[in-house]
């Protein structure tokens, strides 16, 4: 049997750069068929090129109640206003078949996620500065004014709670910052965890 895959948090302040970050691991060859995204709940509107299934599974307040009463999130929390959670089915079946699995989520989330899976990696993406942060936001061009200086304001309290996390990536050069991620989820494949049945093995071929 495959020993079980590892589960990782990726939380930033909104616009720091983690979608990007995630999209570039799981289009790496390295990754192919081993790493899972995990495509989370939400009852926020679908911003342009936001696909139902990909990005997120977009529901209404009633179908995620529904989910919330029947136990079915890893864990769930409010932002900006909507509601957001990672279902079971999302991490669970994969982790259990060898493969990683990536979450997209907040600090709160993340919390929630530790006190159950305490052997949960945790990585925080740090922006360069508020001001680099305030035009990635503005770029983007998906939140309306009002959107962004909330996200702004949400920044410098969520960034506060680094503290809780294993790895910090500051995410300015984009190329170096998808390496370091890149190179957290390698080593983890590198834990004695990971490697238990093969190194067995190993030391079987050497006689006593
Ligand atoms: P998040 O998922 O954290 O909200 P995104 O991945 O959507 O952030 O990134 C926000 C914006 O910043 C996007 O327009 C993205 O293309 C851009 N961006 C991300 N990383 C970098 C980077 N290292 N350099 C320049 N722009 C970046
Ligand atoms: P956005 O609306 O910009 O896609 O996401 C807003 C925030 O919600 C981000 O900080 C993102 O990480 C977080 N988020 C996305 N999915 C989940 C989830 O399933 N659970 C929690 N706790 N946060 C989430």
């Amino acid at each position: 049997m495959r020993p079980a895959g590892d589960l990782f948090i990726v939380s930033s302040p909104s616009g720091a750069g983690k979608t990007t970050l995630i999209r570039r691991i799981l289009a790496d060859p390295v990754f192919a068929g081993s790493i899972h995204f995990s495509v989370s709940h939400t009852t926020r509107a679908p911003r342009p090129g936001e696909v139902h299934g990909r990005e997120y599974h977009f529901v209404s307040p009633e179908e995620f109640e529904s989910l919330v009463s029947r136990d079915g999130f890893l864990e769930h929390a409010v932002y900006d206003g909507h509601r957001y959670g990672t279902s079971r089915g999302e991490v669970e079946p994969r982790m259990a078949a060898g493969i990683d699995v990536l979450l997209d989520i907040d600090v709160q989330g993340a919390r929630q996620v530790r006190s159950r899976m305490p052997d949960v990696v945790k990585v925080f993406v740090f922006p360069p500065s508020r001001q680099v942060l305030e035009a990635r936001l503005e770029a983007r061009g998906h939140n309306s004014p009002d959107s962004i200086v909330r996200r702004l304001a949400a920044a410098a309290r969520e960034m506060g709670e680094f503290g809780e996390y294993d790895y910090a990536i500051i995410n300015d050069v984009l190329d170096a910052a998808v390496d370091e991620l890149r190179s957290i989820v390698v080593a983890r494949r590198s834990s004695r965890r990971r490697r238990q049945e093969r190194l067995e093995a190993i030391l079987r071929t050497f006689p006593a």
